[in-house]
């Protein structure tokens, strides 16, 4: 956490400091259907980060007060994921298990005339309900008697009635300003089975009724969540006020929610994009999911680094991507190894070199000990294609027919002959070591200035580099929808020669290619082949300060 404070931040000090609450308690309350993505690593910081920040408590509690089909997949992975950013919650808990407190929020609302069953359907509600600048009107069943109240909402949870018969609305203000307040729903009948409570109900609570009573209930200080819920906060503080919730009560604090250029955030699409096979699960490693950065080799550090960064904010804006791929290459220029990997290999001979040699090559010029690597250089290597040219422009510093170049650890190569089949296509280069150039102790006198990687043509490993990007490309005037942007390009498969220290590499470990990008091991490596997904390029565009 930065020491700068934001607008949260000060309602809790301040909170702290008046004696208002003693302690701060928090909440991440996700909704059990779908994976968690980089915006909830956003809530989860604030959440976390405050009740650690502030020695207070926070809590992982499931939203299932809908009864949908609960997927226990989900409910895994999101205990996964919060670990692995580094969080833990105090308590874990579910909504549904306090069904009955809220039961008894609806008959204590009941019994003090302030909620009543009506009988309009979905439709006459909206239609009575008016609009910004109408009052609404009052419903023909509001002035029910407690007594009636009381016996039709007890049938209704006996199981009497259909689903959409009757509903339970609190009764506030037909005329409010704020149309959240206009008699809102806060029990509706569905005849479904509850994934924890079974049969028990047919009656469930509606979201806006249900979140203060499990906040109040569990003694969250402080309710945090995002912007669009700002206009339901009078009827946030109005439940837990009527339910007679003891002090001090929770407060609902609202913030923008993170958005991300090019980066989709709906559930309800990424679930598309799964079902439909766009991409081999959420966790596919171009996945805006925090399971599918994971795979993509996002340290779960530089998440929260870019959390942390991109503040708090009360206004909605969408953050650069590139901002957050800046911190990811800020943790990992700091921890990586640098490895040699040829992505288009191209034969290189050493006809004046008959040897074979382990060189020392330096691991992490970073590190705080900089250590160094065996790498064996003989007298067959692989170079990039894109690091020769045969018809170079000015200024190009790799190597040319005739040209210099330096091999990163080794020696200072000369480019005495290209070897060319009838299309005119490189074969092979031959090339010469010029004599004690030798990297750390190069007496040549050759200054080059250019450096490029290899790998012992002989003593080398195949692998399968992924080349992977953005899943949407940019939204245009004529395309803006997610489903028609989808980067058919997002995934460029590339069979490459890596060095042989790669083979013992494990899955999840980062490298710096050498003037690639950086990489991660991925679990479909198998003992033949090691796979590798690119975490993020080498170039860093983005400005962060
Ligand atoms: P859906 O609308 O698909 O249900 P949701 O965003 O409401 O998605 P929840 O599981 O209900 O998902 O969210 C859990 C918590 O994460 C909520 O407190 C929510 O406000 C927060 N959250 C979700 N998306 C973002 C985001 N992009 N930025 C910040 N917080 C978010
Ligand atoms: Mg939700």
């Amino acid at each position: 956490m930065s020491e700068n404070t934001n607008f949260i931040e000060e309602r809790i000090i301040e909170d702290l400091n008046s004696g208002k609450v003693k302690a701060i308690q928090t909440r991440f309350p996700p909704e059990p259907n779908g994976y968690l993505h980089i915006g909830h690593a956003k809530s989860l910081c604030i959440n976390f980060g405050m009740a650690r920040k502030y020695g207070g408590k926070c809590f992982l509690r499931y939203d299932d007060t809908n009864p949908v089909k609960e997927d226990e997949e989900y409910v895994q992975s999101i205990e996964e994921d919060i670990k692995w950013l580094g969080f833990k919650w105090d308590k874990l808990l579910f909504a549904s298990d306090y069904f009955d407190v809220m039961y008894e929020c609806a008959l204590k609302l009941i019994k003090k005339g302030k909620a009543y069953v009506c009988d309009l359907n979905a439709e006459q509600i909206k239609q009575t309900r008016g609009t910004l600048t109408q009052p609404g009107t009052d419903s023909p069943y509001r002035n029910r008697s407690v007594e009636e109240n009381l016996r039709l909402f007890a049938e209704m949870k006996e199981g009497k009635y259909q689903d959409g018969e009757k509903v339970l609305r609190a009764k506030i203000d037909m005329a409010s300003p704020n149309v959240n307040m206009r008699d809102p729903v806060i029990y509706r009948i569905v005849h479904a089975r509850h994934h924890n409570t079974g049969d028990k109900w047919c009656i469930y609570p509606m979201y806006d009724f249900a979140h203060p009573i499990e906040d109040a209930h569990e003694g969250t200080t402080h309710s945090i969540c995002t912007l669009e819920f700002e206009d339901h906060r009078p009827l946030y503080d109005w439940v837990v006020r009527e339910c007679e919730f003891a002090q001090p009560h929770p407060q609902q604090i609202e913030f923008a929610r993170l958005n991300l250029t090019n980066t989709i955030m709906s559930k309800r699409f990424l679930k598309r994009l799964v079902e439909e096979g766009k991409v081999s699960g959420w966790d596919d490693p171009r996945m805006p999911t925090l399971s599918g950065m994971r795979r993509r080799g996002y340290p779960a550090e530089a998440i929260r680094d870019f959390c942390d960064r991109v503040g708090v904010s009360k206004a909605n804006s969408e953050v650069e991507f590139g901002y957050l791929e800046a911190c990811v290459r800020e943790v990992l220029n700091r921890d990586t190894d640098r490895v040699m990997v040829v992505l288009n290999p191209i034969k290189v001979t050493l006809t004046n070199y008959d040897e074979s040699e382990l060189l020392d090559v330096e691991n992490n010029p970073n590190a705080q000990t900089v250590t160094y690597r065996k790498v064996p250089f003989g007298k067959h290597l692989y170079i990039d294609a894109d690091d020769f040219s045969l018809n170079p422009p000015p200024k190009y510093y790799r190597l040319k027919p005739d040209g210099y170049v330096r091999l990163k650890g080794a020696y200072i190569i000369h480019c005495d002959e290209v070897a060319q089949d009838k299309k005119g296509n490189v074969k092979e280069l031959l090339c010469s070591v010029v004599k004690d150039s030798k990297s750390g102790n190069d007496t040549s006198g050759i200054k080059v200035k250019g450096v490029i990687q290899w790998v012992d043509a002989d003593d080398c490993m195949d692998c399968e580099v992924r080349q992977l990007d953005s899943l949407l490309v940019d939204a245009t005037d004529e395309v803006k929808d997610f489903a028609e942007r989808f980067n058919e390009n997002s995934l460029v498969t590339i069979n490459a020669k890596c060095e042989k220290s790669l083979k013992n590499s494990k899955v999840g470990d980062r490298f710096q290619f050498m003037r690639i990008g950086y990489y991660v091991k991925d679990r479909d490596s198998s003992a033949k082949k090691a796979v590798f997904n690119r975490i993020v390029g080498l170039k860093d565009s983005f400005k962060t300060k």
